[in-house]
């Protein structure tokens, strides 16, 4: 029997919408001429007959830590990889699920369960990046398809891509698009958002919500004014920021200091 030389590889879920699992499936024929070259031994979602517990050569994983099942798989998929990949703005940075982690559990679970929580068994959601080290980062809620198959690409050639380093703003402005900050006074998040999306939003007539989180150097301080002069206020900002990214902006501060100035 010829001996099978594709790198073998395990796509895997925590909790999560499974939106980054769903756009690898919408690569489709591009997923096909991939299929030739690694070999998907464990993808719950999109096939029977997985291997659960063979060694892998690149790993994906999307979603938070919720439960303690979460960090069990995440610990098991760790230990099968030698090349972990945090799959979405989830695994980055925590994503919608980290959105109100600064309510109590019991609150959560009262206002959204009206208080039968018994068969709950979450814990605070936090990105999987928080719990193992991992090789590489993709954010996106969800992912982009062509930074996904950039990568798969890139690994198969033994090296890694260069995320956008630009934010959201520079590929605005490259489709000149109206500013939503400047002419609508919305609350846009794109300058200190990392770019790769082309803009979508804006360019859709929305502003952009962050989702694929804070590119590496934002110039806070800037944005603030910038925003302080079109009145619109801190809270407002970091509320929308924290939306897909909170842990990185509870941890500069942001939301506490939006608790205390409105200005
Ligand atoms: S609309 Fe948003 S992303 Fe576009 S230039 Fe203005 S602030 Fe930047
Ligand atoms: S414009 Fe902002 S919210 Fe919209 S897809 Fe891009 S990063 Fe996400």
């Amino acid at each position: 029997m010829m001996h099978d030389a594709r790198p073998k590889v395990g796509i895997f879920g925590l909790t999560s919408c499974a939106g980054d699992q769903l756009q690898i499936l919408n690569c489709e024929d591009e997923l096909l001429r991939l299929a030739g070259r690694i070999d998907i031994v464990d993808w719950v979602m999109a096939k029977s007959g997985n291997d659960h517990t063979c060694r892998l050569d690149i790993a994906f994983v999307e979603g938070v830590v919720a439960t303690e099942r979460d960090l069990e798989t995440l610990r098991q998929v760790r230990a099968r990889t030698s090349f972990l990949v945090a799959l979405g703005t989830c695994a980055v940075w925590g994503g919608l699920p980290a959105m109100r982690n600064d309510l109590p559990r019991e609150v959560l679970e009262r206002e959204v369960y009206s208080g039968a929580v018994d068969f709950l068994d979450t814990v605070e959601a936090r990105p999987a990046t928080d719990f193992v080290p991992v090789e590489y980062r993709l954010p996106g809620c969800p992912i982009e398809r062509h930074e996904f198959l950039h990568l798969v690409d890139s690994l198969l050639a033994g090296t890694v891509p260069e995320l956008p380093a630009v934010p959201v703003c520079f590929e605005c402005k490259t489709r000149e698009n109206l500013c939503r900050v400047i002419y609508f006074d919305d609350v846009c998040c794109g300058a200190m958002t990392r770019g790769g999306c082309g803009a979508r939003c804006p360019s859709h007539g929305v502003a952009c919500a962050g989702c694929r989180g804070p590119i590496e150097e934002p110039n806070y301080d800037a944005n603030v004014q910038m925003f302080a002069t079109r009145g619109i206020s801190w809270r407002e900002i970091a509320t929308r920021m924290s939306n897909f990214s909170a842990p990185v902006w509870m941890t500069l501060g942001l939301r506490s200091e939006a608790h205390h100035d409105d200005h």
